[in-house]
């Protein structure tokens, strides 16, 4: 299923340009336009899906085996020590295309990326008071 306004739409069906890297029956690869490094790549599904856990089960399954063959191929390219897999859901995830895509981004010793974050401290009532409830959640 595709959406006619939808950028990521558009890259699968050929009707922009994109830098393709990679095709299989869930997922195509492309380069990124406005790379964080040189080789940062998206792993993008060929249906729209908004987010994860919009994408359904078979492609979900598959998304792990796609996104460690590109990694493989991306790292061997870059000549890259580490790789970022980050995946963006909703709006205040920074997601700004709202088709499922991941994006694989080769790192380097000196790379001036920083993906970090000021963790919080965690308080034992709140450690406990968070398990009980996503627990919960998954065992309603
Ligand atoms: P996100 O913030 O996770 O939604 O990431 C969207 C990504 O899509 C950004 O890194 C953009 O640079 C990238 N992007 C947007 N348009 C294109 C395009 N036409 N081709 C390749 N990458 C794109
Ligand atoms: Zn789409």
């Amino acid at each position: 299923m595709e959406k006619t306004d939808c950028i990521f739409c558009k890259i699968i069906k050929g009707e922009i340009p994109s830098h393709k890297l990679y095709e299989d029956e869930f997922f195509i690869a492309v380069l990124d336009l406005n790379p964080a490094a040189y080789g940062h790549t998206l792993i993008i599904s060929k249906s729209h899906h908004e987010n994860l856990l919009d994408l359904g089960d078979t492609a979900g399954a598959n998304f792990i085996k796609a996104a460690q063959m590109v990694a493989r191929a991306v790292i061997a390219a870059t000549e890259a020590e580490s790789f970022n897999l980050i995946q963006n859901n909703g709006n205040f995830a920074g997601q700004t295309v709202f088709h499922f895509h991941a994006h694989i981004v080769p790192r380097k010793q000196i790379d001036g990326l920083n993906f970090s974050w000021i963790a919080k401290s965690a308080p034992k009532g709140f450690m406990l008071e968070m398990t009980e409830k996503i627990t919960r959640e998954l065992n309603p």
